[in-house]
């Protein structure tokens, strides 16, 4: 049942002040939790000369040392739980994008506050019982499957679980089930969105409301092409596995910044590089502490993925922190000749050019001592009019708007409609030539 029409749980509309008490009671525990059960903790604890009757305040969070996707792949599969097996009653792993993937556990209870985090965040968008909800993520060890789908059926819409693949199927429940909401990764969406007009159907034809799209960086022009072209209200979701899955952090109406649910986790942000803690408004690497999770309590763990916390009050009325949209990934970021850019700042530039298509692919290679970045980008057939002239004209100004946002030249590359590969799930777009020298 709902708090009231507007917000899921009556957690979201806390006082700071009391969210503060709840996180410090449930700091404490999982401290004390992760110390007494998982051997790991109690070494690292140890080691670092720190015991769980040092933390009092919040602030003692910064004495703890981190947890990091190293230290889950060394514990492959069940090291770090701390619960014994019996207990638990699911497993999911990490999709693996960067590595082996890492395997995550759930007891009942776990599972239980998971699917209201996940339920919060889909009200809070404004999924309610009267709407169908089609959910385009894989449904297997990704915890984007089965995490959004127990939160829209928790809110009483009509799940559709449709999984991956087989577009046109997929437009064709849309339209059959009148489908109001979607769940994809953004990239998946553009796929859609180009498969339909291939069918002759224009994709705001099938009545969508709200897009929740997530699981790889996104930009806001892209998120402007799929507003454009659904007719919907299209919101950032993240979450990784390792903090349950979907349903850490959201974006709500405003769509600016999403909001964090601090009441189950704890935000840091630290330099990527020497790990010190930053302040609100600067850029690092996301560090959460997740509080309530039983099987698998980690400990300031090092997500690898770069933003800043926007604490500013919400018009939404919502007292959790915002998080600016994630830039990327610490180990996706390119550097090439020594300046640092994300595949996400590509995607802004091209997604807010009229002649591109919906895909692209950024191929670095190494020249001599040089670095070369090659961008690839299909052309919509309306402007593939095969006059070189036009041709060259188009490349060159994808060109330039590059080299003023990067700061940097790049190699254009332009190609049909269809030649590059199409994703399902998380898209792969930066082919990193260098790595496999
Ligand atoms: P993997 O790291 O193997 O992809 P997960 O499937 O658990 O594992 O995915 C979590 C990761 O996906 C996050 O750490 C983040 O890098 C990325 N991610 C998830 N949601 C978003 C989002 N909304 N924006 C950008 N990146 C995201
Ligand atoms: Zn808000």
């Amino acid at each position: 049942m709902p708090y009231d029409d507007k917000y899921w749980q009556k957690e979201e509309i806390l006082p700071r002040k009391e969210l503060e008490e709840i996180q410090l009671k449930r700091f404490r525990w999982v401290v004390r939790h992760a110390y007494d059960n998982v051997p790991f903790y109690r070494r690292r604890f140890r080691e670092a000369g720190v015991h769980p009757d040092d933390v009092r305040r919040l602030e003692d969070l910064a004495k703890l040392p981190f947890t990091t996707k190293e230290d889950l792949r060394e514990n492959y599969p069940f090291g770090l739980f701390a619960v014994p097996k019996e207990k638990l009653v699911r497993v999911h792993t990490s999709s693996g994008t960067s590595g082996k993937p890492k395997v995550v556990g759930y007891t009942a209870r776990d599972l239980e506050n998971w699917v209201n985090l996940c339920a919060r965040c889909l009200y809070m968008v404004g999924l309610r019982e009267k709407d169908v909800f089609q959910n385009m993520v894989s449904y297997t060890m990704f915890t984007g499957g089965l995490g959004m789908h127990y939160g829209a059926e928790r809110i009483g819409a009509m799940v559709v679980p449709s999984g991956t693949g087989n577009t046109k199927r997929q437009i064709e429940y849309m339209l059959d089930f009148g489908t109001t909401a979607i769940h994809c990764t953004p990239s998946y969406a553009l796929h859609i969105k180009e498969v339909a007009e291939g069918m002759e159907i224009d994709p705001k034809e099938i009545g969508l409301r709200i897009g929740c799209f997530g699981a790889e960086p996104w930009s806001e022009s892209t998120r402007k092409k799929l507003e454009d072209a659904f007719g919907l209200k299209a919101f950032d979701s993240y979450g990784l596995s390792e903090m349950n899955g979907p349903g850490v952090a959201f974006e709500c109406e405003e769509q600016n910044g999403l909001h964090v649910w601090i009441d189950h986790y704890i935000v840091e942000i630290v330099d990527p590089e020497t790990g010190e803690p930053l302040s609100d408004g600067e850029k690092g690497e996301l560090v959460l502490t997740p509080l309530t999770k039983e099987a698998l309590p980690l400990i300031r763990y090092r997500t690898g993925d770069i933003t800043f916390v926007m604490d500013d009050e919400c018009s939404c009325g919502r007292t959790h922190p915002k998080i600016h949209r994630i830039l990327g990934r610490a180990d996706d970021m390119i550097i090439v000749r020594g300046i640092n850019v994300f595949p996400s700042q590509i995607e802004h530039v091209l997604m807010s050019i009229p002649e591109v298509g919906d895909n692209y692919q950024v191929v670095i290679t190494r020249k001599g001592a040089l670095d070369e970045i090659t961008v690839r980008v299909e052309v919509k057939d309306e402007f593939f009019t095969g006059e070189l002239s036009d041709i060259e004209r188009l490349r060159k100004k994808i060109q330039d708007r590059l080299r003023e946002e990067l700061g940097l030249r790049t190699n254009v590359e332009l190609v049909e409609k269809g030649t590059l590969e199409r994703f399902e799930g998380k898209a792969r777009r930066v082919v990193d030539m260098r790595k496999e020298l």
